[in-house]
């Protein structure tokens, strides 16, 4: 009897600690599957508070994480933990639009501390130190790199598509007067609902792709060059036709942007707009139908 009482006692707790669990997971692990299997269908974006620059994260419909642009500086790495869980730590798509800092920089630390499959840039000639540093570690790590010089569609799985709409030249080695119209534009379309990525691309592209004849028509559009005035002109932004514009800028930064004849310019066309200087970092997300801002 006194041997057989440790394994009694030793069975009990097991029981014991199999029950607790079971009841964890039945008050907890039921709601947190639902929600998660819900939200995980939808297309998640997030447009970084990340001060006077750009970055912003997709996550597709499939489970593809996708950053376009890391902002200045490494503030990048506090905002994307707050998006992906700590087992997802996997870049399967990192965009620089073009190597200005306020774009490049946040991508080094990101690239040191994620796992990152495949990047697509321009290939343009820039010689900062950031963009040089960004180059080598891309060739340190073996990253497969592909150069954007026509128009391509990524199918991202689940009818969520990327379309990579400029450049539509090869830049690649190529110095070029203005940067900001080297900028990768894309547009991301799941189902009923898109999404307008203009970098920092001017009026210059804008006129291009007018004459050109690509549909821009999107619900959301990441105003280019951080909602200045070199950017978004009317003509472009009747063929958008918005409902909800992102502007991507630090709170009293020393350009002046956005510019204020912009914001009047969208406010005239009924356009909501969305700044990351005054609302932090925007999320947003979309069933393929409805693009619901800010839920959680
Ligand atoms: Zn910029």
């Amino acid at each position: 009897m006194q041997k057989r009482l440790p394994k009694l006692l030793f069975l009990v707790f097991i029981l014991l600690a199999l029950g607790l669990l079971a009841l964890a997971g039945w008050q907890f692990l039921p709601d947190k599957l639902n929600i998660g299997w819900a939200r995980d269908q939808d297309l998640q974006i997030s447009f970084f508070d990340i001060g006077q620059g750009d970055a912003a994260l997709i996550k597709s419909p499939s489970g593809h994480n996708i950053l376009i642009d890391g902002g200045p500086g490494s503030k990048i790495l506090e905002c994307l933990p707050k998006e992906l869980s700590w087992y997802d730590q996997t870049i399967d798509l990192m965009i620089l639009t073009h190597p200005h800092s306020d774009h490049v920089d946040g991508l080094i630390p990101v690239l040191k501390r994620y796992d990152v499959k495949q990047i697509l840039s321009t290939g343009v000639v820039h010689s900062s130190p950031t963009y040089l540093a960004w180059l080598d570690i891309v060739r340190e790590q073996n990253i497969p790199l592909v150069i954007v010089d026509r128009e391509q569609i990524i199918n991202l799985g689940n009818d969520c598509l990327l379309q990579l709409i400029y450049p539509l030249t090869n830049l690649s080695g190529r110095e070029v007067n203005n940067l900001n119209n080297s900028s990768i534009v894309a547009r991301l379309t799941y189902k009923d609902t898109s999404f307008l990525f203009m970098g920092d691309a001017e009026i210059e592209v804008e006129q291009e792709l007018i004459q050109k004849g690509v549909y821009l028509e999107s619900n959301v559009l990441k105003t280019g060059h951080h909602g200045s005035d070199t950017s978004s002109s009317e003509e472009f932004l009747n063929l958008v036709k918005p409902e909800y514009a992102i502007v991507s800028s630090g709170k009293d930064n020393s350009f002046g942007h956005p510019s204020l004849r912009v914001i009047k310019r969208l406010e005239r066309i009924g356009v909501k707009i969305l700044r990351t200087d005054e609302l932090g970092t925007v999320r947003m997300r979309s069933d393929g139908k409805n693009i619901i801002i800010n839920d959680k």
